[in-house]
């Protein structure tokens, strides 16, 4: 079962019905499906459809419960989405890392998740936060800091998309994938010649090779190289020492 269907988005006590659909158009377009109402202060109505644009099956399948308690009952974990940082003392994340997080615990046997987002004038209580195991905050203007009910929804979905796509593509990603990694004996052999080529070419010009060579190591060390990534790199150092010779033959 993928990650995703794992993760509800739940909207508590939503006052305007144009905002529920705005969110699961949000949701839908991230590849979410699952909204959950808590108490909606007005029924679903012609705007809620119409700002869904597309997406009232979401609409349709909400579950509604009368308290955050139940909407989140067999939740493993329940993170709290809140326009003001830091009001309660809960450990609070940023979205990449609450998206990361959510689909981390999603991906297990049973682990159901929860975002909780509040109502657009007075945002959740501290009782319903008293009832997330961490709040969430977008980092957003401290003087302005309230997006839209659906923005924030928007956000939220849009990082549960990415970390859900990097689970997905982490084997393709990884340099050198499925090639062995290079040992430390090749790098030092790539190093030591990437020394000896740096003076045949004359790439110095009287200043102290070590800056230089420590940067290219810094470098590769970074690159994570494969086998077959420093043989690549070895052929293309072989063939500038060549023509250094032939050069400096022509010349002499
Ligand atoms: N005036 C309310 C803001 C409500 S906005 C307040 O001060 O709390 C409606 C909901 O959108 C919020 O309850 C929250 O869940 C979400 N939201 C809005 N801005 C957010 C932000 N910067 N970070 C995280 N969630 C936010």
């Amino acid at each position: 079962m993928p990650a995703s269907t794992r993760i509800r988005f739940v909207l508590v006590g939503t006052q305007h019905p144009g905002n529920i659909g705005a969110a699961a158009r949000a949701m839908k377009t991230m590849g979410l499906a699952r909204l959950v109402l808590v108490a909606p202060e007005k029924p679903l109505d012609e705007v809620a459809l119409r700002r869904s644009a597309g997406a009232e099956d979401l609409l349709g399948d909400a579950p509604v419960f009368a308290t955050l308690a139940e909407a989140v009952a067999d939740c493993r974990l329940v993170l709290g989405c809140t326009a003001r940082s830091r009001r309660v003392q809960l450990e609070e994340l940023l979205p990449e890392v609450a998206g990361q997080r959510a689909v981390a615990k999603a991906s297990e046997e049973g682990g159901e998740v929860a975002f909780v987002f509040g109502r657009e004038r007075t945002g959740l209580t501290n009782e319903e936060l008293q009832l997330c195991h961490l709040a969430v905050h977008i980092p957003s203007n401290p003087e302005f800091s309230s997006l839209n009910l659906a923005a924030a929804v928007q956000v939220l979905a849009y990082e549960v998309r990415m970390a859900v796509l990097e689970g997905q593509a982490q084997p393709e990603r990884e340099p050198g994938y499925g090639e062995a990694p290079a040992s430390h004996a090749q790098l030092e052999g790539l190093f030591g010649q990437f020394g000896e080529t740096l003076d045949a070419i004359d790439f110095h010009k009287g200043r102290a090779p070590e800056s230089a060579l420590r940067k290219l190591r810094r470098l590769f060390m970074k690159a994570d190289l494969s086998e077959q990534e420093v043989r690549l790199l070895r052929g293309i150092l072989a063939d500038a020492q060549r023509m250094a010779r032939l050069a400096s033959e022509g010349r002499n």
